[in-house]
């Protein structure tokens, strides 16, 4: 049913985004607009008809997949496949493509091929992206599954962790928690950062033992159904010290404030101002250097961008991160990560995992 309702919103684009038809290639969007999770394959869609293109490996696969669209094989040189594509559109004159995923050379190509079959190729950016922003109950309850894994999988690795662990180790002890939880695939290589290690954006986990009371920052996520969770809690082991307890106060205290005042309506930018003013305030604005969040699905970063100077408009329906993080050089860092969405105008996360709560020692 929800295979329907999305080829009715593309539709429903394609008068205003002067096109009569939509060559769709990249792996999320096709897998969005059609069911089908193949690895190769291209969807021809015009107001009438619904085409999915796929060699030998996949037809009998798509065919169980896609029962809203005619399943073509494609065979022989890709330029044969795709006059026929484009033959087999009728009068559909203005063919939109996603100018986001195409190569030079293949556009180069596929000017020759559409010129020949008196078609025209349009440019069309980010069109199925932005209706995947918004989810539907299928989405989302992949989503809450996909989180779920994560927080228990988190919870598990986080109390049986001992001195003398190294990042690698509870990495692959949370990737087993996961899968054993049912999750498909890792969404992300999980970043466990200790110490100096967690002012590191992008740190991958090393070998040596993690030190006592060094703050560790545990970014994680199981892939559910083709869907991404996305979290991130910093832990210690053993006891913290002032600095810890510090950074994470206005962490936490930023975190709290920007899911308890986002609101429907707002802009990307306005909802990260309101986590970014609280560590600007606090003396760490530059320590903050990446934006409040984004988007999940089926892609780890989606629509919508919740970042500084973002105008994506915030609705309901759409789920994403609130993540804000202090980084320091020599020191590492805090990082809270949940995910989000819309209950009756308000944000309410969907991410349970315990916090640490520094004003109780906890
Ligand atoms: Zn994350
Ligand atoms: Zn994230």
């Amino acid at each position: 049913m929800s295979i329907t309702n999305r080829l009715t919103k593309l539709r429903e684009t394609m008068e205003p985004s002067g096109v009569d038809a939509v060559w769709v290639s990249q792996p999320e969007n096709r897998r969005y607009m059609s069911g089908f999770t193949g690895s190769a394959g291209s969807l021809f869609i015009t107001a009438e008809s619904a085409m999915l293109a796929t060699d030998s490996r996949y037809t009998e696969q798509a065919g169980d997949q896609s029962p809203e669209y005619q399943i073509v094989h494609m065979a022989g040189p890709g330029s044969d496949w795709f006059k026929e594509m484009l033959a087999s559109m009728g009068n559909a004159k203005r063919v939109g493509f996603e100018e986001t995923y195409v190569t030079v050379a293949t556009h180069r190509r596929l000017v020759e091929l559409c010129g020949e079959a008196g078609k025209e190729l349009v440019p069309m950016s980010d069109t199925i992206e932005m209706i995947r922003s918004v989810k539907d109950e299928a989405e989302r309850e992949a989503l809450i599954t996909a989180i779920r894994i994560t927080d228990e999988a988190f919870v598990e690795v986080r109390d049986g962790l001992e001195p003398g662990v190294s990042e690698k180790d509870v990495a692959w002890r949370i990737e087993k928690a996961m899968r054993e939880r049912g999750a498909e695939a890792l969404a992300f290589e999980s970043i466990v950062a200790s110490g100096p290690h967690g002012a590191r954006a992008h740190h991958r986990p090393s070998d040596e033992p993690i030190a006592v009371g060094a703050p560790i920052v545990m970014d994680i996520g199981a892939r559910f159904d083709g869907y991404h969770a996305d979290m991130t809690r910093t832990i210690c082991i053993g006891d913290y010290d002032d600095q810890f307890r510090r950074i994470y106060d206005i962490v936490l205290t930023a975190q709290e404030t920007a899911i308890a005042t986002i609101e429907e309506g707002m802009t990307g930018d306005q909802a990260d101002a309101l986590a970014r003013d609280i560590i600007e305030k606090a003396g760490h604005g530059p320590e903050f250097g990446h934006s409040l969040g984004h988007g999940v699905g089926l892609a780890i970063h989606e629509y919508p961008r919740v970042a500084k100077r973002a105008p994506d408009v915030l609705t309901k329906g759409m789920i994403f991160t609130v993540e804000p993080g202090i980084y320091i050089t020599g020191w590492g860092g805090v990082r809270i990560e949940d995910i989000v969405e819309f209950r009756d105008g308000r944000c309410q996360s969907l991410s349970k995992a315990p916090k640490i709560n520094v004003k109780n020692g906890s």
